[in-house]
C-alpha cells in the first residue's frame, strides 16, 4: 500500500484509512549516501488537516467511552506490533535520518517500552479521595481527557518522541492528530502502518504529513483542537506557545539545550572520557540533551585533554547501517549547512583540541567531530545550540565557577558532573538550573519511566514521559456527591 518498489511513499492516515496525498512528490535521499533514493514525500494541505481533526473528533466520542483496561489492551497491541517489526522500522529510520542502526534499534525498543508503560497506566488510579467536611459527602478527583490533541514532532528521534507523546495521550482518553517532521515522514508513515495492526477505533490516531508552515500552522491556528504537544526548535516553540495561549488551549513545548558536563579534579578519567564523548557525538550530536559544553577543573585539565585526544582517534564515522558506526552523517542538507557554519567558526576563532575522522569515501552529510577550546564563555560556540558533533571545552578554577558557567545559558535542559566527591555533587544538584541533573552519567539518556524536560528556554515547564506526562494529557475534575439526601 505505501511501498513503491523498494521505496516508501508518504501517506496520510485519517479516520482509519490510508489517503494518498495530492500534488507533486519530492524524492527523499539517504543522508548516509545521497545517491540512494529511499522514497517520496508528498505534502498535505490545510484541508487535509481539517479533515483529520474532524475524524479525531469522531474518534474521541468512541475512545472516551472505553474503559482504562480496554485502552490498555490497544496500547499493548501497538507495542507488540512494533516489537515484531522493530528491525524494519529501525532500518528505515536509520536510512531516513542517519542515526546509526544500533542506536536506532535502541530507540525503537524505547518506543516499545513506552507503549507498555502507558498501557499499564490504564489500570492504575486516576484520582484520589479527599475527605469532606461533611460526613455524607464523597469528595474525589478524577482525570478526564482533554479531547483532540495535536502532536508535532521533530526528526531527531523519529520513533521515540512521537510515541512518548502519542502513548500517554491515548491512555488518558484523547484522540490524536500527529504531524511528524518533514525529515521523518517515511518513518512516520511506516510506524503508522505498524500501529494500524492494533485496530484502534477509526479516527483515534491520525497522521498528517506536511510542512510546519502549513500543517503545523493550521493545527495551531484553525483546527478545533484542545491541546498541542510540540518538540522542536526554540523559535517554533515560541510560536506554538503564543498561538495556543491566544486560544487558551493547553500546550507543551520541548525545545533546545546547551548541555554542560563538568569534570572535577577527582574524576575517574578512564570512565569519564568515553561517557562525555558518547554524550557529545553519538547521533552526531543531534539530541537536545547532547553534551555541547565540557567544563573542566584546572587541576585535571591537561590530563583530560590528553585522554580526549587519544579517545577521539578511535571514533568511527560510518554510514548509518554500518554496525561499526559510532556516529553517522547529520540528517539533512539543511543540518549539514548549519553545522558546517559552526565548524568553520570553530576553526577560525577557536582552537581545535581534538578531531575525529573525516569520512570522504561516500557521498553523504558527514561532519568531522570536533572538540574545540580557546573561546570565551560568551562566544557563540558556547552559547548557541549547534545540534551537531561539536563540543566546546572551558577551563575553571573550582566547582563554584563550573556551576556558574553551567548556568550561564538561555537553556536549562540537562547537565552532568563527574566526581566522587558527594558534597560537590550535591552542591551541583542543588544549584544547577536544569530539568535533568546527572552525576557520573551522560547528559543524555534519561530513562523512559522518568520525567523528561527542562528549565528556562528549554521547555514550557511541563514534563514528558513517566507519570508526569499524564498531567499534561488530562485535566482534573473535582467531584462531590452528597448521599443520605
Ligand atoms: P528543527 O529545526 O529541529 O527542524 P522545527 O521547530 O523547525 O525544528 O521543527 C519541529 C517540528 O515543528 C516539525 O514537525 C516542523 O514541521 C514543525 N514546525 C515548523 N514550523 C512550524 C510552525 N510554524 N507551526 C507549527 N509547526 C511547525
Amino acid at each position: 500500500m505505501i511501498t513503491k518498489g523498494l521505496e516508501v511513499v508518504s501517506q496520510n492516515y485519517i479516520a482509519g484509512e490510508w489517503r494518498s496525498i495530492q500534488g507533486e512528490g519530492q524524492a527523499v535521499f539517504n543522508p548516509s549516501n545521497t545517491l540512494e533514493k529511499i522514497g517520496e514525500m508528498y505534502l498535505s494541505t490545510a484541508e487535509d488537516v481539517l479533515e483529520a481533526v474532524a475524524a479525531a473528533h469522531a474518534g474521541f466520542m468512541i475512545w472516551k467511552k472505553k474503559s482504562g483496561s480496554e485502552k490498555s489492551s490497544y496500547l499493548y497491541k501497538m507495542a507488540d506490533a512494533l516489537e515484531q517489526e522493530s528491525e524494519e522500522v529501525a532500518t528505515l529510520a536509520s536510512k531516513e535520518m542517519g542515526k546509526p542502526i544500533g542506536e536506532m534499534l535502541g530507540e525503537v525498543m524505547r518506543g516499545v517500552n513506552l507503549l507498555r508503560f502507558y498501557a499499564a497506566e490504564g489500570v492504575r488510579p486516576t484520582g484520589e479521595v479527599i475527605p469532606s467536611t461533611d460526613a455524607d459527602v464523597l469528595q474525589y478527583t478524577k482525570r478526564v481527557p482533554l479531547g483532540v490533541v495535536g502532536i508535532i514532532t521533530p526528526w531527531n528521534f523519529p520513533v521515540a518522541i512521537p510515541i512518548w507523546k502519542i502513548a500517554p495521550a491515548l491512555i488518558c482518553g484523547n484522540s490524536v492528530v500527529w504531524k511528524p517532521a518533514e525529515h521523518g515522514v517515511l518513518t512516520a508513515t511506516f510506524l503508522m502502518k505498524v500501529f494500524e495492526k492494533a485496530n484502534l477505533p477509526k479516527g483515534v490516531l491520525n497522521l498528517v504529513i506536511g510542512k510546519g508552515s502549513v500543517v503545523g500552522q493550521t493545527l495551531l491556528e484553525e483546527a478545533e483542537i484542545h491541546a498541542i504537544s510540540f518538540t522542536g526548535s526554540t523559535a517554533t516553540g515560541k510560536n506554538v506557545a503564543s498561538a495556543c495561549a491566544k486560544r487558551n488551549i493547553k500546550y507543551q513545548t520541548e525545545m533546545g539545550g546547551k548541555n554542560a558536563a563538568i569534570v572535577l579534579n577527582d574524576a575517574n578519567l578512564e570512565k569519564t572520557v568515553p561517557i562525555i564523548l558518547s554524550g557529545a557525538f553519538r547521533s552526531a550530536g543531534q539530541k537536545c540533551t547532547a553534551t555541547s559544553r565540557i567544563i573542566v577543573e584546572k587541576g585535571i585539565y591537561p590530563k583530560f585533554i590528553a585522554a580526549v585526544q587519544e579517545a577521539m582517534s578511535a571514533i568511527t564515522v560510518q554510514e548509518a547501517l554500518n554496525n561499526q558506526a559510532y556516529l553517522g552523517p547529520v540528517a539533512s542538507k539543511a543540518q549539514f549547512d548549519t553545522v558546517s557554519e559552526y565548524t568553520q567558526l570553530a576553526r577560525k576563532e577557536g582552537e581545535i583540541i581534538a578531531e575525529g575522522p573525516l569520512k570522504t569515501n561516500q557521498k553523504g552529510y558527514y561532519i568531522q567531530p570536533l572538540v574545540v577550546g580557546g573561546v570565551s564563555a560568551k562566544h557563540r560556540l558556547v552559547q548557541e545550540e549547534i545540534f551537531g558533533p561539536v563540543a566546546t571545552v572551558l577551563q575553571v578554577d573550582d566547582v563554584e565557577e563550573a556551576i556558574e558557567l553551567c548556568n550561564d545559558s538561555l537553556y536549562g535542559l540537562s547537565a552532568s558532573i563527574f566526581t566522587n566527591n558527594i558534597n560537590k555533587a550535591m552542591q551541583f544538584i542543588d544549584n544547577v538550573e536544569v530539568g535533568m541533573v546527572r552525576v557520573n552519567q551522560e547528559t543524555s539518556g534519561v530513562e523512559y519511566q522518568a520525567p523528561f524536560g527542562g528549565m528556562k528556554w528549554s521547555s514550557s515547564h511541563t514534563r514528558e514521559q513517566g507519570q508526569a506526562a499524564l498531567d499534561f494529557y488530562s485535566q482534573v475534575k473535582t467531584c462531590a456527591i452528597k448521599h443520605q439526601f
